[in-house]
């Protein structure tokens, strides 16, 4: 059966491809032939996710798949979360939405924060469902690291001492909020 991983992006398909379960064809939006990025206008990642499986279930009506993450920091009341990728503008800048993040902290007492990435899964019958996956820890004062992407250099997830960009890819795919998500969302699928 065809399932639809609602993104453009090759790396992501790729890796989801190695571990969806025998019997499920990925097929990603390129592939579909939708070459626009689906509106994300929610205030929630569970809101951004389930709109970008909704818009492509109404379209081809198959099993679809889609995932948001963001970072929620405490001292700033769960920003960026939902919009962490242009946290500084429209640019959508990683060292900008870094700088601008570690400004906005310079006189926090408490740096904890969250990644967290939600899946919304819409089966051939239309039901919706949701699968979350978190990675706590804390927004450290520089940054630290050359991997990863995004918030990586500044993020220390809790009993490591590295930033998530201090790690080889393979320890924090094993690790990080996405893995968790797309862990239970896969756990899900193997037994359908
Ligand atoms: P997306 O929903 O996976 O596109 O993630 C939205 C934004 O959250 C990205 O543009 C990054 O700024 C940030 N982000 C998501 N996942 C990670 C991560 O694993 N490390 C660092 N930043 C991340």
């Amino acid at each position: 059966m065809q399932i639809c991983f609602a993104s453009h992006n090759e790396n992501k398909l790729r890796e989801i491809q190695q571990i969806i379960p025998a019997g499920f064809e990925l097929v990603g939006l390129d592939q579909l032939g939708v070459i626009e990025e689906i509106p994300e206008t929610g205030n929630t990642l569970e809101e951004n996710s389930e709109q970008k499986a909704v818009f492509v279930f109404r379209k081809f009506e198959i099993p679809v798949f889609a995932d948001d993450t963001g970072l929620e920091v405490k001292f700033l009341k769960g920003q960026p979360g939902v919009y962490s990728a242009r946290y500084a503008g429209a640019q959508r800048n990683s060292e900008d939405n870094m700088n601008l993040l570690l400004e906005n902290l310079r006189d926090a007492t408490d740096r904890s924060a969250c990644f967290k990435s939600v899946i919304t899964y819409i089966n051939a019958k239309g039901n919706v469902f949701q699968f979350v996956g978190k990675m706590e820890g804390e927004i450290i004062e520089e940054k630290k690291g050359k991997g990863g992407f995004g918030y990586d250099p500044i993020f220390k997830p809790t009993s490591y001492n590295q930033t998530f960009a201090e790690m080889s890819s393979s320890d924090k795919n094993e690790i990080s909020h996405r893995a968790r998500a797309f862990r239970k969302f896969i756990d899900y699928l193997a037994v359908q």
